[in-house]
């Protein structure tokens, strides 16, 4: 099916496969992006040792974490942490635990558990991530620096953004968010820092939650970084949307004609509430700001539901479709208090997805997938590859396993968004990046 759709487009899927191999100067001239063929199709090589067959198999563009902690990951499986179970499973008790966590953090089981996701993430076909690491008084910046040297280490196999993210409050509490702000601003200057994060819903009351929101605002103009605020984490219609202020102040300090770069709020559950004009209201809002939305639909569904009990995430393909949105789904947490559930392959939140928000027409399966992938890059302002792998765009694909089946074949965008299957193999820059 790829090859048909490919050569539709003007791509030789053979002569650009046959091109994807370990180290070999004849991908190199491609510079990691993909081109038509010249000279003309070469398919004899298929056989020769180090050329990859991607024959008869879907060849999708690669998979994107745009938004996944990878400090706090794996908790739930690490013997370090054994003890911290969770008994109550809610918001409250995942942070007392993960604050418990927090305080025996050290560099080793930092790297381990962080190595560890990025390792699981590039088998299910990532080649980007955008990590969040905190740093606050208690951690300092042990799980920066964690998470600098694993982007370091992983540096040709995953594009590895980190993100220097206030998990705890900035202008709240004892010392009125003092120390935490101190570090947060050095933390901004370090090399290597890429977006800057914060939770302003932790702060004590609304006023304080604006002042995290224009702090953060500020430091990331002043450091021309990404900003990316958790907001809006509640299913309260009584609450008022912070939203608003968000996009206030972004324009107040006019964003947009001093360069910004891309802002993306996660969770923001709040506006599952909002009616039709609503979303009118956002998107005219908004405006020309490059400002993208991430569900976390695993950690939405577990955590946070109505007096009632409804459950409550971002309706993220009608946000795309209905509302002309910039939107994308990611895992948020692996194996911790926050999300207990769930792996680190993307494309199990888009399988959720189906369910969740209805979605399972092929256009919808593909809007998914794209969530995952495409728009899971770009929501992270990076370049990314579309289902048609036109040329000049990034050579980073996922190749999935074909099932032996001869009917059952997984080779269709619906087909693995139903069910993806574990088979696959990983091209970034035209190299693969699988473990041999
Ligand atoms: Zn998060």
């Amino acid at each position: 099916m790829a090859r048909e759709y490919m050569a539709s487009h003007g791509v030789d899927l053979d002569s650009e496969m046959a091109r994807i191999q370990f180290g070999q100067d004849v991908f190199k001239q491609a510079a990691g992006m993909l081109r038509h063929r010249q000279p003309p199709p070469t398919p004899t090589i298929a056989h020769l040792p180090g050329v990859l067959h991607a024959f008869e198999r879907l060849v999708a563009p690669s998979l994107c974490h745009a938004h996944v902690h990878l400090d706090k990951c794996f908790l739930l499986q690490d013997p370090k942490y054994a003890d911290l179970e969770i008994e109550s499973g809610d918001f409250a008790e995942a942070m007392a635990l993960t604050a418990k966590a927090k305080a025996r953090f050290e560099e080793e089981d930092l790297l381990r558990r962080g190595r560890q996701l990025l390792e699981e993430s590039i088998e299910h076909g990532v080649t980007a991530v955008r990590a969040f690491v905190e740093v606050d008084g208690q951690v300092r910046f042990r799980c920066l620096d964690a998470g600098l040297k694993l982007k370091k280490e992983f540096e040709q196999r995953c594009d590895v953004q980190i993100c220097a993210f206030a998990q705890l409050p900035i202008f709240s509490g004892a010392d009125g968010g003092d120390e935490n702000r101190k570090l947060m601003a050095e933390a901004a200057a370090r090399e290597g820092v890429d977006v800057l994060g914060s939770t302003p819903y932790v702060e004590s009351d609304p006023y304080k939650m604006r002042m995290n929101v224009r702090w953060m605002a500020t430091m990331t103009l002043a450091h021309k970084t990404h900003l990316d605020l958790h907001l809006d984490y509640n299913l309260d219609k009584t609450k008022e949307p912070l939203i608003w202020d968000v996009i206030d102040i972004l324009k107040y300090w006019h964003w947009v004609e001093r360069g910004g770069k891309g802002i993306t709020l996660g969770h923001c559950t709040r506006l599952s509430m909002f009616k039709p004009d609503e979303w009118r209201r956002l998107k005219e809002e908004i405006g020309d700001l490059p400002l993208s939305f991430v569900g976390l639909p695993t950690s939405d569904l577990f955590m946070m539901r109505t007096e009632c009990g409804a459950r409550g995430t971002l309706p993220i393909p009608k946000m795309v479709e209905g509302h002309g949105l910039n939107a994308a789904i990611a895992v948020n947490n692996v194996g911790n208090a926050f999300t207990p559930q769930g792996s680190c392959d993307p494309l199990s939140v888009a399988s959720l997805g189906v369910g969740v928000y209805q979605a399972g027409a092929k256009r919808d399966t593909e809007v998914l997938f794209e969530c995952v992938s495409s728009r899971a890059k770009s929501s992270i302002g990076l370049e990314c590859s579309s289902f048609d792998l036109n040329v000049g765009e990034p050579a980073d694909f996922v190749i999935f396993e074909k099932n032996r089946t001869s009917w059952r074949t997984r080779m269709t965008i619906p087909e693995v968004v139903y069910d993806a299957g574990s088979g696959r193999q990983t091209i970034r820059g035209g190299l693969l990046m699988n473990r041999p």
